[in-house]
């Protein structure tokens, strides 16, 4: 079930931006997460959220809410997307709040991080380029298997492994200074480096390689 609400805050500040990622703020413009992933940490008690994945929230305020927050900040550190929900969960293709809030951030001249399973991202890469060529943007992917039929057990309501690959290689061919990240549990690695390097070997950026020479390192052990 889709609830519409009002949210009285959308901005999270973290206290400690990670080294990785330097998200200074996060943001969930959703409340609950469709994709079903059966590992997902989000459904945990600590978070609050009855009926993580079939009741879904849209805090249908939220650009209004980022426009106001995003104002009152002295400086301009990175806001990340898709820390308790997916940005791109399947109602995003009908409220657009995802897109219309990338608008505002590049509006506002902010840095970018966002995580998601979804090729929809794919639909807003001229706005996530553009905040890019401004300063930053980085675009992460989570993979936790390249095997698309058990990609449909753990994780039944996502894209599958090889459209978000196909999507990366998309973003990377773009040959701006997006990046993307591969978040792999290696247990369930499954030609992952094959398919990994296919899309992303002739990406221009640093730490796409860095994160494969990570990734390598630590399979091959
Ligand atoms: S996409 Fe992320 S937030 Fe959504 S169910 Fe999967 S792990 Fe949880």
């Amino acid at each position: 079930m889709i609830h519409e609400i009002e949210a009285k805050k959308l901005l999270i500040t973290n206290p400690h931006p990670s080294s990785w990622f330097g998200v200074k703020y996060y943001l969930n413009i959703y409340r609950g997460c469709m994709h079903g992933c059966i590992y997902c940490d989000t459904r945990s008690e600590c978070y609050n959220i009855d009926n993580f994945d079939t009741d879904i929230s849209v805090k249908t305020n939220a650009i209004e809410l980022l426009k106001k927050e995003l104002l009152a900040k002295r400086f301009r550190e990175t806001i990340g997307f898709g820390s308790a929900s997916d940005p791109y969960v399947p109602i995003e293709k009908k409220y657009e709040l995802t897109k219309q809030a990338l608008e505002v951030v590049k509006d506002f001249r902010f840095p970018l991080s966002l995580l998601t399973k979804s090729n929809l991202v794919l639909r807003d890469a001229d706005i996530i380029s553009e905040i890019s060529k401004q300063n930053y943007a980085c675009i992460a992917f989570t993979i936790t298997t390249a095997d698309d039929e058990l990609a449909k057990i753990i994780e039944p309501h996502a894209p599958l492994p090889s459209q978000r690959f196909q999507a990366m290689g998309i973003l990377s061919a773009a040959r701006n200074k997006n990046w993307c990240f591969n978040n792999a549990y290696p247990t369930l690695y499954n030609g992952y480096r094959r398919k990994y390097y296919r899309y992303c070997k002739t990406g221009p950026f640093t730490w796409c390689k860095l994160c494969i020479f990570i990734f390598w390192r630590y399979l091959k052990r």
